[in-house]
Order: C-alpha cells, then structure tokens, then sequence
C-alpha cells in the first residue's frame, strides 16, 4: 500500500459476518418469443404478400436459429458474508470471501455490503428493479433492430431476386439471338 493517496476508512472488519447482496443473477435458456419456439416467422408485406424467413432473434450469427434464447434474472437477496480480504482500488473497497489459497474468489463491493439485513434487503430490491428494467430496455432494443433487420432482409433479397430474374430474362433473350444466327461464321 502507498500512502501518497488520500486515505480511505476501511467499512467493515475482516471475519466478521455482514449481509451481502448476493451474487443475483441467473441465466435461463427460454422459448424464444418471436417465433415461439418454430425458428420461422411469416412476415406480411404492405402488398399482403406472405414471406416466410428464418428467425433471426434466436439465431446467433449465421448459424440456423436455435428456438430459443438466453434472458438474464436479476434476483438479489441478503446473504451471509465474510470478508477475508480487502482491496482498495482509487474510491472502490472490495472485499474478498475467500481464503487467500482459495481457487474460486467471491468478492463483494462495500457498497453492497451491510450490517443490517433490512438495509441490504432495501438495497436487494433497488438493484433487482434496476437491473431487470435495463435488461428489459435492451430485449426491447435488440428485438427493435433485429425486426428492423428482418424487414431490411426481406426488402433486399426480394429486391435481389427481382433484379437477378430480370437479368436471367435479359441473358435468356441475348442467347436466344445467338442461336438464332446461321452457324459457322468466326466469333
Ligand atoms: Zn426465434
């Protein structure tokens, strides 16, 4: 430890028990909520045309689409904890659970550490609603584009094969005119 740095008060002793607000976060593989689960999706055009596309919110890359897609929880609540060690890095305290040999490190920051459980339960449930409100902000952002993409890909390669069939009936028509000439003569 330097002392140039201003100091900082250490919160909490070490191996004394305090609550914690938990690790909270879970991951679950869910159907996935634009194609239920079929990996297609029937897309209706402003002419009524039906288009019938692969679905693209549950496909990860350019690989086929999984039918499903992983949602984070967010589920905080008052956990026993004891700091072993303490890390003070610029304003930021963490404290570390685990014994300086050990192999998994739990860590907590003091801001989310507490003496009294009602007050880590308070803080449990401010960080649950904020964190599954921006989790649900960006499932709403990514659905937004990937529909936007979606629509974009049915407007191009609609597009494309448009184009390209013109072009097919341009190439056909040009051949058909050469055949049409006598045989025999150079290039
Ligand atoms: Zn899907």
């Amino acid at each position: 430890m330097t002392n140039d740095s201003h100091s900082l008060p250490i919160p909490f002793a070490l191996g004394e028990q305090v609550w914690w607000v938990g690790n909270g976060y879970r991951e679950e593989s869910i159907t996935c909520p634009e194609c239920a689960g079929t990996k297609a999706l029937t897309m209706i055009r402003g002419n009524g045309e039906q288009v019938s596309l692969e679905c693209n919110y549950c496909q990860l890359g350019y690989n086929p689409p999984r039918g499903v897609v992983s949602r984070i929880y967010y589920d905080h609540r008052p956990t026993l904890f004891t700091p072993r060690r303490v890390r003070v890095d610029g304003d930021e305290i963490t404290y570390s659970a685990s014994e300086p040999d050990a192999t998994c490190y739990v860590t907590a920051y003091a801001r989310d550490l507490f003496t009294s459980q009602d007050e880590c339960q308070a803080r449990c449930d401010i960080l649950n609603a904020e964190r599954t409100r921006a989790e649900e902000d960006k499932a709403l952002a990514m659905l937004t584009s990937k529909r936007q993409s979606l629509a974009h890909s049915v407007h191009y390669w609609g597009n494309l094969a448009k184009n390209l069939k013109k072009q097919l009936e341009q190439v056909e028509a040009r051949l058909a005119v050469v055949k049409q000439k006598p045989e025999g003569g150079q290039g």
